[in-house]
């Protein structure tokens, strides 16, 4: 692909849609698509495997040694994340990871080592990346940065959803409970909370569909004027 090598920051809260929609549109537009958040996921997963569970306010940071994260985004908008060469995509969707994760993403030096790493994958190709804090901490000079937002109603309706097309029984009060909970966390850490982007373009989802944000993204991308984006691979 020609032109300049872009980053496109799509920020949200959790069930806002970011990923899926994030995903579909890096697939469409052959760009590499990074999910931060499941970086933070493996991290926890990494510290879970040695501590067997987080103490709330306890600083994991200094116990980082030897983790290699990588993740891979494949040809059919598959992201695939591993934890010193073991596969943990699906790992880190279980419930105990969303349980201790707010204990891992509010230290300051486990935020510094994810944002290395985020910044580290960003040198060599145009890439769409999802986050809290990605337009506003890890690429504030990012070339379109996204806000994606939806009612914590709208939002715990499709995670369960999410979560029974995955064959999970899951009960709705206790998602909406995580919803929001979460949502605190999120904006409330004293760094890398979730914000909106100076500059960021405003998508409320709640009442529009996949495809409709999908679009959206792809249009903001070519308003952009990335050189060489639009070539290819999308409809
Ligand atoms: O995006 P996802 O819901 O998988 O993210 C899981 C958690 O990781 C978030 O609730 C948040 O605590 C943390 N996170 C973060 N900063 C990011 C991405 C995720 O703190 N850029």
């Amino acid at each position: 692909m020609g032109g300049k090598r872009i980053v496109v920051a799509v920020d949200g809260p959790a069930g806002s849609g970011k990923s899926s929609v994030s995903r579909e549109a890096a697939r469409r537009l052959g760009l590499r698509y990074i999910d931060s958040g499941a970086i933070y996921r493996a991290v926890t997963h990494f510290l879970l495997g040695r501590f067997g569970s987080l103490e709330k306010g306890r600083s994991y940071a200094a116990f980082l040694d030897g983790l290699e994260i990588a993740q891979r985004f494949d040809p059919e908008g598959r992201v695939h994340t591993s934890v010193n060469g073991d596969d943990v995509s699906s790992a880190i969707r279980d419930e105990l990871i969303a349980r201790n994760i707010g204990t891992v993403s509010d230290d300051p030096g486990i935020r510094n080592f994810v944002n290395g790493l985020l910044r580290s994958w960003s040198g060599r190709e145009s890439l769409i990346m999802d986050g809290r804090d990605i337009g506003t901490v890890v690429f504030p000079d990012a070339a379109v940065k996204i806000f994606l937002d939806a009612s914590a109603e709208v939002r715990s309706l499709r995670r369960v959803a999410e979560y029974r097309e995955m064959g999970k029984t899951v009960d709705v009060n206790e998602i909406r409970n995580q919803i929001i909970r979460r949502d605190q966390e999120d904006t409330e850490r004293p760094f890398g909370r979730l914000a909106k982007a100076e500059g960021s373009f405003y998508i409320d989802t709640s009442s529009m569909d996949k495809e409709e944000v999908i679009k959206r993204i792809i249009e903001l991308i070519a308003e952009a004027g990335a050189p060489g984006l639009m070539d290819g691979r999308q409809g």
